[in-house]
């Protein structure tokens, strides 16, 4: 350990651009054992890891694993990685590492930080390949609890409830399982085998799924609460923002989520819509965040002429990971800044044509950084495009039944939980997106973890009140 003077930071090298654009494969090489070792063997062990205690929100055990791997203790970096985190391999690759361990690590300060996303991804692809598998109890207790949706917060969930123990039913209305980690966030980020791996595994330690199951419609919310010891909702957020303007209606303008939902569909080989086909086509993306990016990054690998991003403040400004513009930069993609939507132009059949524009400025003051939009005056201008899509944020959806149920909401629409991840009806819990609005699937994957730990003390705390 204390290398970081001897051996510098050094990040998995990228595929370049023009063949990371023959394929949807994820960008970076994998790094070989003696490079993750190398690069663990950086870390300095801090007495208080800044890394775990504040960077990861899983507080994973990340100087202990690194000083593991750099021993070339295959099996404990394993056993440790596995210990705090649902699906490790699938965080270490979509976590905004810069924000959270790294950005917390001590080295972060001229020397480089810790690879920590990279060497969680090796330990764990390295344990897999050895035949390693993370610890399940061999038996399971009559402790049932049903959770809704397999996203991040639900698969999390269902991994600590089996650890403790109680078996999980999984409703999912999607065909597949994984959430956002399968229909949303595309391959280039996260290869979908991860995800069907990770979910054999459940399966293998006793998780039900019950696929093509809308809860609300094909099965009752009523019906779970009786049958259930408990029920763990993780619905997701994933109502795109609508641009209410002029042509808003216009064939062609798509919403992010359905049209990555669809082009992976495609790519699984599965019924999709024809109409987010966008070969030959000139898109445009509206938005600056990473869902922007993975619109942007989608479209040009799925055949689109010409694709180009247009966001209304000046590019340090972006919501986007600086990775994420970085590559898509790299894939061939036009940048807008300081322009703003004004309306869809559509021809007489309806069918979008382009959009009128208009340039903006950001006025700040010393309250707030991020400032103020306003409009040039007489800036307006037409950009063409067969395809325009909306990447503008999420909201919550309203769901009725949760509403006749008296679950309670927030002043944003998600669902209001105690310290105890319960709802305000008693055994019924939440997180992820639901709760939080769109955020990250760590955070998801922490709420799924703490709600399992307080699912399991309620559980069992009312089967010892039961026989006493
Ligand atoms: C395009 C995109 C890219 C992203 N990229 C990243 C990234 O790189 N890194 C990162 O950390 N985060 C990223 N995120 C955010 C991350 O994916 C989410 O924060 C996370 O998936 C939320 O997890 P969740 O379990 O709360 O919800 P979701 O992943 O949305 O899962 C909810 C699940 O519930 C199911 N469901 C909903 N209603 C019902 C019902 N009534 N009955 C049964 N099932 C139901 C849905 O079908 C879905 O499978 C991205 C998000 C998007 C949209
Ligand atoms: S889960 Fe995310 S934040 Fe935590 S160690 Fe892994 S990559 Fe870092």
């Amino acid at each position: 350990m204390y290398n970081y003077t001897k051996i510098e930071r050094i990040d998995q090298k990228k595929i370049n651009a023009k063949e990371r654009l023959e394929n949807y494969n994820e960008i970076y090489e994998a790094y070989t054992d003696e490079t993750a070792q190398g690069q663990s063997s950086r870390c300095i062990q801090c007495g208080i890891p800044y890394c775990a205690s504040s960077g990861c929100p899983l507080n994973n055990n990340i100087p202990h694993w690194l000083k593991y791997n750099a021993e070339g203790n295959d099996e404990m970096a394993f056993k440790i990685s596995n210990e705090t985190s649902p699906f490790p391999e699938i965080l270490g690759k979509i976590c905004p590492h810069n924000r959270l361990c790294e950005g917390a690590c001590t080295l972060n300060d001229g020397h480089g930080a810790v690879t920590i996303g990279s060497i969680e991804v090796h330990i764990n692809e390295k344990g897999f390949e050895k035949g390693m598998k993370p610890a399940f109890p061999k038996e399971l207790s009559d402790k049932k609890v049903a959770i809704i949706g397999s996203g991040p917060a639900g698969i999390s969930c269902a991994n600590f409830l089996l650890r403790a123990g109680i078996k999980p039913v999984v409703f999912e209305k999607s065909d597949e399982p994984g959430g956002l980690l399968l229909y949303g966030i595309p391959e280039f980020k996260l290869e979908k085998k991860d995800v069907f791996r990770r979910i054999k595994l459940l399966l293998e330690a006793g998780m039900e799924l019950k696929l093509n199951t809308e809860v609300g419609k094909d099965i009752s919310f009523d019906e779970l609460r009786q049958e259930y010891d408990a029920v763990f909702m993780g619905f997701g957020a994933t109502e795109g923002r609508v641009l209410n303007h002029e042509g808003y209606n216009s064939d062609h303008v798509y919403m992010a989520v359905p049209f990555l939902t669809n082009i992976q569909k495609k790519r699984l080989g599965k019924d999709f819509d024809p109409k987010y086909n966008i070969r030959g086509k000139s898109v445009l993306v509206i938005g600056g965040g990473d869902t922007a990016m993975d619109c942007v990054r989608t479209s040009i690998r799925g055949g689109a002429t010409q694709v180009k991003c247009v966001y209304r403040r000046e590019e340090q400004h972006m919501p986007g990971s600086d990775k994420e513009v970085k590559a898509a930069k790299e894939e061939g993609i036009e940048f807008i800044f300081t322009t703003a939507p004004k309306h869809f132009i559509a021809d007489e059949k309806g069918e979008i044509k382009g959009m009128k524009f208009v340039k903006t400025k950001v006025i700040r003051d010393q309250l707030s950084n991020r400032g103020k939009v306003v409009e040039v005056e007489d800036s307006e201008f037409i950009m063409q495009a067969d395809v325009i899509i909306l990447a503008l944020g999420f909201n919550h959806q309203q769901i009725s039944f949760l509403n006749e149920a008296g679950i309670k909401t927030n002043e944003y629409g998600g669902i209001d939980v105690d310290e105890n991840y319960q709802t305000s009806l008693s055994g019924v819990y939440a997180g992820g997106d639901m709760v939080r609005g769109a955020d990250l699937a760590v955070n998801a994957a922490l709420d799924g973890r703490e709600a399992a730990m307080k699912i399991a003390s309620q559980v069992f705390q009312k089967l010892e009140n039961q026989t006493v």
